[in-house]
């Protein structure tokens, strides 16, 4: 998407271990206008998928899908993060280890919202090493449900989170796709 990789070669900060820093548009301050573009490219490219529920991730995931279920017309839920749970029973739950804080996180869904019925396709704001997206997998597989895509906003290729997915023949659609981030702070795509 030629808009957001104009975005991200004007906005986008190089950081040490391979980290894209975009809080200007997307992990900090969010640029409405992008993300709106993004949610109608989502819905465009998915639109084949009969999507009836849209999963993402607190927090910079939330953007994206919110807008994405919007250009398609059904709710969005957001796994929640929580240190530590006690009552579980209501909660569908997956450990996820964070490639940016390096830490795990407990993420949660509440099973009132999610449906056995539901085509699910989950959003997400990075793609690197695929540790959110098999959190959110294996809720999936927990609950019963169908994931018929994962969009991503950003994927970092030289990484090996894609790699999940295609194992599990998901329709993977990511709307910039990094090829390397070099030492001299440059982005490069593919
Ligand atoms: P993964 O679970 O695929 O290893 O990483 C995905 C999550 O880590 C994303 O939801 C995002 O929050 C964070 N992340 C991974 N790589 C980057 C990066 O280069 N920049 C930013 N800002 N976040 C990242």
């Amino acid at each position: 998407m030629k808009l957001l990789e104009d975005k991200i070669k004007s906005e986008g900060i190089v950081l040490p271990n391979n980290v894209l820093k975009v809080d200007g548009f997307l992990n900090h301050q969010v640029d409405a206008q992008l993300m709106f573009e993004i949610g109608k490219e989502f819905g465009r490219l998915f639109k084949k998928q009969n999507v009836t529920k849209i999963l993402t991730v607190e927090s910079s995931g939330i953007a994206p899908a919110v807008m994405t279920g919007l250009a398609m017309d059904v709710p969005v839920v957001f796994a929640r993060k929580h240190k530590s749970l006690t009552l579980t029973d209501d909660l569908y739950t997956a450990s996820v280890y964070s490639y940016t804080k390096q830490t795990s996180n407990q993420i949660s869904i509440s099973k009132r919202f999610i449906d056995e019925e539901d085509r699910v396709l989950i959003i997400d704001d990075f793609l690197a090493n695929g540790q959110a997206i098999s959190g959110l997998l294996d809720i999936a597989d927990a609950a019963n449900i169908d994931v018929v895509g994962v969009g991503i906003v950003i994927e970092k290729t030289f990484q090996k989170g894609s790699q999940i997915i295609k194992d599990r023949d998901i329709q993977l659609e990511s709307l910039a796709r990094i090829k390397a981030l070099t030492d001299d702070g440059q982005v490069e795509f593919e």
